[in-house]
């Protein structure tokens, strides 16, 4: 399982990528549903201050200092700088918690300023990246990023046997290059992200508040045509998971997974089209 995804607009949204044990918002009854998983979460990304998506910190920072498990972890939430939703409910819960096991962290973050999570043999960052939401308040949406390696161009089209004894010469440095590769952007709430900010990503969460068109009300939301369109146009590689689905289209939903799926072959789009229906606790390989 590589996500789990609790998504309806208005009243809850939250994203656990699990391969960097990270989450993604954190709407009403986060906690509830991640259970023990809460102990292995070590940074949490917020989107923006809207209540959907940040009320579920209040029991997840509390039960991460008095269930069973490591209660000793460190916890970091980063949120778009200077939002002030966000800090009035670090106030909060900072007041209400003040014996915590671990050490809670707030910390807030501008475009382009990278969080390590993961150091392996392969490193790998959150970063986040501006999105259009509320014009009162800033919000981020955020791209986990692997530095990955491969051959220069020089080096291409060689034989495996040619690359092992220029490799055994010359050194692996010599003959490599690095390179970000973008695994997942999560958009959080947003008119339509900007492709070029989640370039080449793998799987894209693109909120669709709205399947019909012609429901559109104002401009901080988006459609599914809209997120379907950010998707083609960024070149995402694997899937797009559609997000923050409105609860009206409860009904609709399977029926348009459906056709989206059918247009996706239609058009040769290279990416799976998930609808994620509000209301439901998805996993997802
Ligand atoms: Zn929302
Ligand atoms: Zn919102």
């Amino acid at each position: 399982m590589k996500l789990i995804i609790y998504s309806k607009a208005l009243y809850a949204t939250w994203v656990y990528y699990s391969p960097d044990r990270v989450l993604f918002d954190a709407g009403e009854g986060v906690s509830n549903v991640l259970g023990n998983k809460v102990f292995a979460i070590q940074h949490v990304f917020l989107s923006h201050g809207h209540a959907d998506h940040i009320t579920g910190l209040v029991g997840l920072v509390n039960i991460r200092n008095t269930a069973m498990g490591d209660t000793e972890k460190p916890l970091t939430i980063y949120y778009p700088r200077g939002n002030r939703r966000v800090e009035e409910l670090a106030d909060y819960i900072g007041r209400t918690n003040s014996r915590l096991h671990y050490q809670l962290r707030w910390q807030p973050l501008s475009v382009g300023q990278p969080i390590g999570v993961f150091e392996g043999q392969l490193t790998r960052y959150v970063e986040p990246f501006l999105t259009q939401h509320s014009r009162r308040e800033p919000s981020l949406g955020y791209n986990i990023i692997e530095i990955r390696q491969r051959l220069k161009a020089d080096y291409q089209g060689l034989s495996q046997a040619k690359i092992v004894a220029l490799v055994q010469e010359r050194g692996r440095q010599e003959l490599t290059t690095t390179y970000p590769q973008k695994l997942f952007s999560y958009g959080g709430d947003s008119a339509p992200i900007e492709p070029e900010k989640i370039a080449e990503t793998e799987i894209l969460c693109h909120e669709a508040t709205f399947l019909d068109d012609r429901d559109r009300e104002g401009k901080n939301h988006s459609t599914l045509a809209e997120a379907v369109e950010v998707a083609t146009r960024a070149g995402v590689k694997q899937t797009l998971y559609a997000i923050h689905i409105s609860s009206r289209y409860r009904q609709q939903v399977a029926r348009a997974q459906g056709q989206a799926q059918s247009a996706a072959q239609r058009l040769g789009l290279p990416f799976q089209i998930q609808l994620v229906p509000p209301g439901k606790i998805c996993r997802y390989e």
